[in-house]
This record gives structure tokens, sequence and C-alpha cells, in this order.
């Protein structure tokens, strides 16, 4: 098998110049740095503003004191170790806690920075936790990325989960066939396992996250026609992330080639107010707009994708954004309460998430939940 080197120091990176190296190593020792020589080769090392050098490569803005590590509230979710229960129907098993390479904008930073709770490598008591909860329909396997796992590990977590008679449908969260499609490519055991698994009384999903069309590599493409005649089903989902994707026609031209793999655009992701990503957010208003002009360059095979933001109180949508009013609504709730929930605020157009809005700051105020903060935030 081709092995991909893994590159976990900046001054490691050969594309870099001395000085660069010198000032963006400081930023390893807050976030973590991993790359690998197949997608570091895909930056063009003359074009600072290069989309590539974006997602992996650090930069001091970083340092920036902005947002909360844990932006969503995740932790607040689990109830078991490795095991998420947000959403009535769906569980998240965060089964690593590295991936092929780091993005800079991860909202998961923490994991990789942390001995936590959120991720376990021992499953016996997840599996337990939603053999209990039979409302659980879908699982999503995720981290970090399950693909960093060897396959008999990965079929390990894979058939436990199957074997659960209500658990229908089994999600994969990966970037691997864009950090390192030699995983896929050269491991006919990884196709014939999702086959195994996919096979009409369950199916597997792979929930990819493609950011940019450049990432569309011949070697990624032939990595997902692999995936799909193995019998998974592909969707993408990408955070709107300024410098990589904040244009229409980059957005455009993304779901025009996903519509060419048979990848379906799913969520385009509200930039969560991570810790160290104010360098990479796009406001809600302005990001609204850029999906709006990259829609009606497409067809409507390229226009299913849904503006959202992952907040800690569910999935909300983004409907529609007008110089008076943004609207939203509840695509997803963690309480039943918010259930289709519609919200019609005044436009704000520095908001990047639901907090900066008057309207909800005002209804946190009224139920007492101003300081309702996670372990995590603002350190
Ligand atoms: S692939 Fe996902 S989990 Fe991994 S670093 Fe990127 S955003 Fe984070």
């Amino acid at each position: 098998m081709k092995s991909v080197k893994y590159i976990t120091h900046i001054k490691n990176v050969k594309g870099l110049t001395d000085k660069e190296k010198e000032r963006l190593s400081k930023i390893e020792d807050k976030f973590t740095f991993r790359a690998n020589e197949y997608y570091l080769g895909l930056i063009n090392w003359d074009d600072p503003e290069d989309p590539i050098r974006r997602i992996i490569i650090p930069t001091e803005d970083e340092f920036v004191e902005w947002g909360a590590l844990d932006a969503s509230g995740e932790s607040k979710y689990v109830r078991v170790p490795g095991v998420e229960h947000k959403y009535r129907d769906t569980a998240l098993f965060i089964s690593q806690d590295t991936c092929g390479a780091f993005c800079r904008f991860c909202f998961r930073k923490r994991l990789f920075m942390h001995e936590n709770k959120e991720v376990t490598r021992r499953y016996d008591e997840g599996i337990e936790y939603i053999r209990n909860h039979p409302e659980i329909l879908n699982v999503l396997i995720t981290g970090g990325d399950p693909l960093i796992m060897s396959t008999p590990k990965l079929e390990d977590l894979i058939r436990k989960v199957a074997e659960i008679p209500h658990v229908r449908i089994i999600r994969i969260g990966t970037k691997i066939p864009l950090f390192n499609p030699y995983r896929i490519l050269e491991d006919s055991s990884l196709t014939d396992m999702i086959q195994r698994y996919s096979n009409g009384d369950k199916k597997i999903y792979l929930m990819l996250h493609i950011n940019h069309p450049r990432e569309l590599t011949r070697q990624s493409r032939q990595a997902l026609k692999i995936l799909r005649q193995s019998g998974a089903a592909l969707v993408n989902q990408t955070p709107m992330i300024r410098g990589v994707n904040d244009h229409p026609q980059v957005l455009a031209d993304l779901f025009l080639q996903l519509n060419m793999l048979d990848v379906p655009p799913y969520y385009i992701f509200q930039c969560r107010p991570t810790l160290g990503n104010k360098t990479f957010a796009v406001p809600i208003a302005e990001g609204w707009n850029i999906l709006e002009q990259a829609k009606d360059r497409v067809s409507g095979l390229g226009r299913r994708a849904r503006l959202v933001m992952s907040h800690k109180t569910g999935k909300i949508e983004i409907l529609a954004v007008t110089p008076e009013h943004t609207v939203m609504k509840y695509h997803r709730n963690a309480d039943p309460a918010n259930r289709s929930k519609v919200m019609i605020y005044k436009t704000n157009p520095e908001a990047f998430w639901l907090d900066d809005f008057e309207e909800y700051k005002a209804w946190l105020k009224q139920e007492g939940l101003e300081g309702d903060t996670d372990p995590y935030t603002y350190w």
C-alpha cells in the first residue's frame, strides 16, 4: 500500500520558508497541527491565498480570542463515554480523536487538545445505551475520522451497531477520501466491508466533508466512485469558510462537481464560533447571500444544500435574509418545544450565530439563561 507520510510539526512542511515555519510554529502549542504529504502536495505555494493552504496551514489569526471550544455545547449531550444523543432518532459515536489531517477551522479541535470523556475506543457501554433506546434509528460514527481506524477495528464497531435491530442507518463522517484517498484505493477490504453492511436491511451513508473543488483530485474522485459502488450512499456537508469557499462561483463549481460524482450537496454549515475561528467565519447575512448567488448558477440538483447553524439548541436553517429580517427555522430540535419553530429576527449584518441576535439575547435574559456556558468556554 502506498503509505502517505503524516507530518505533525510545522517545521517539517517543505513548502514553507524558515521564517514562516518559525512564526507559525507558535500556533502548534495552542492548536494541534497535522497534515500529510499527499494533501500538502495539492497546495500552490506561490499563492499565499491558496484555498487548500488555508484549510490546512495555520495562520496567526487563530490567536484572536473569539468563541468557545465547544461552540455547539456537544459535551452536554454525552450520555455515556463516546455517545452523544441530542436528536431523538440519532446518536453519535465519537470513535476517534484524530483525522487524516486537521482542518484549521475544525469545530471539534478540543478533541485533539485534551484528554476528554467525549471520545472512547471501548464501545460496549455506548452500544448498550443505543440498544436500550429503541427510538435511535441512525447512528453517526464520527470523531475525528473513523476511517483512520484499520478496517477490522472499524468493522468491529459497525458490526456491533448493525446488530441492534432498531438501527437502520449507519453514517460515517469522513474527510479521508480527500485527505488520503489511498486509504480507500488500496484497501479493498474496506469496500468489501461496506458492501456487507449496506445490504438493504441496513444502509451505510458516508457523510463527506469536501470544502473546495480543488480537493477533488483524480485519486479522490476514484475513491468516491469505489465507495459508491460498494453500496454506500454519499452526501457532502461543508462549512462556509472565509478564504476557502466564501465565493458564489467556488460553491457553484463544487455543487456541479458533486452532481457529476453523484454526491448530493446536503448541508452548508455556518462556521461555528469555535475558539480560534474568527478568521474563518462569514456573517450569517453575507453567507446566505453568497449561497443564494451560488444556487443561481446551478440547477435544482445543486440547490439541495441547506444553510444551517448547528446551535446547542438544535440545527437551525437560515431560510431567508432581507435588509430588515432574518428568517430561521429549527430543522432539528433538541427540545420538543422548538419543533419546527420559526424565528423572524431583525437582521444583524454582524451576526455570526443565533446568540448575536438581540431577540435571542432578550429571550436568554427572560429565561435567566445568560450565563449558560459550557466547560470549555473562553478558556
Ligand atoms: S475532518 Fe472534520 S473532525 Fe477532522 S479536522 Fe476536519 S473538521 Fe475536524
